[in-house]
């Protein structure tokens, strides 16, 4: 079994667990909670959350908790926050059921209302076993408005129709010019504006969730093999939930490597200039204490929308 296979189940194989369980593929949800939770790597905690969801196309996404030694805390990945961003990285559109091993912390219930119709996702909570008066042997799911029931939210601040996180987000950022004009924070010759790694994380900055700062930001990394993973970075109405695009990018990275940060060997970070919200001096933090030696490089570019609080 490859990586991305232990994060990501297919839809014809949920509808085969499911048979063989005689249940519901809703239902077959929080039998995945233990898989999810051998996946986080809680190394300050030791504390494995692991949060499942199931897509609008079938398909089942695992999450895990992500901590960093070294770091603040608040860098830290959520399960939450790493299932919404597996689902993401697979253009997965809603993902109207999750089970999670634990309660969703204050932060995950606020990250979660940046999701389309968030009040009407449907959460199961394994670890809580239902009330005595509850026959039903089904898993109980309730909405996240009984988790949160009086939201602030995307609603209070964006018009509707302006994306949200899992919808295709087109920030129009590009690099003016190739060759003069771009910022490159310490160029020592292998960062090709035109080529794959900085090109990525463009991509990624393009499909980054940022309508509250208007400062969309992406990050891809490269590891010793050559491949190349993207991360974007996702705002919360309430700022503090939001989730950095190094930390993004690692999730994309465990997604489809699963080894030691070490094996990151070049990243960039792509942020507007002049931007008030900036990445660099945080991603640069992360990426010293997670992969000591790998190339970091920073591209300023230019956006032809500027998109806080628009529409
Ligand atoms: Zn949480």
């Amino acid at each position: 079994m490859d990586e991305a296979s232990r994060f990501v189940i297919a839809s014809s194989e949920v509808e085969t667990m499911a048979k063989n369980a005689k249940v519901s593929a809703v239902q077959l949800l929080p039998s995945l909670v233990p898989s999810a939770q051998a996946l986080a790597r809680p190394p300050i905690s030791q504390y494995h959350v692991g949060a499942v969801g199931l897509g609008s196309s079938g398909r089942v996404f695992l999450g895990g908790n992500v901590e960093f030694p070294g770091v603040p805390l608040h860098q830290s990945i959520h399960a939450e926050q790493f299932l919404v961003t597996n689902a993401a990285l697979h253009s997965e559109p809603h993902l109207p059921h999750l089970a999670v091993s634990s309660a969703p912390c204050g932060h995950c219930r606020q990250f979660l209302q940046e999701l389309r119709s968030a009040t009407r996702i449907e959460i199961c909570i394994t670890s809580s076993p239902p009330p005595p008066c509850h026959h039903d042997p089904k898993p109980m799911f309730k909405p996240i408005s009984h988790f949160l029931p009086d939201r602030f939210g995307p609603d209070d601040l964006l018009h509707k129709d302006v994306p949200l996180i899992l919808e295709p987000h087109h920030n129009g950022l590009a690099f003016w010019d190739h060759h003069s004009n771009v910022d490159v924070e310490s160029s020592n010759g292998w960062v090709d504006l035109e080529g794959e790694l900085g090109g990525a994380a463009l991509e990624a900055a393009n499909g980054s969730h940022a309508p509250y700062s208007g400062c969309p930001s992406g990050v891809a990394m490269m590891d010793s093999e050559g491949r190349v993973y993207k991360g974007s970075y996702m705002e919360s109405a309430a700022y503090n939930p939001s989730l950095g695009p190094v930390q993004a990018a690692l999730v994309a990275y465990i997604v489809g490597a699963g080894g030691d940060y070490g094996g990151i060997k070049r990243v960039v970070l792509v942020e507007k200039k002049d931007a008030v919200v900036r990445q660099e001096g945080m991603a640069r933090l992360l990426l010293h204490s997670i992969s000591p030696h790998c190339d970091f490089h920073v591209l300023t570019c230019v956006s032809s929308n500027n998109s806080r609080f628009d529409h």
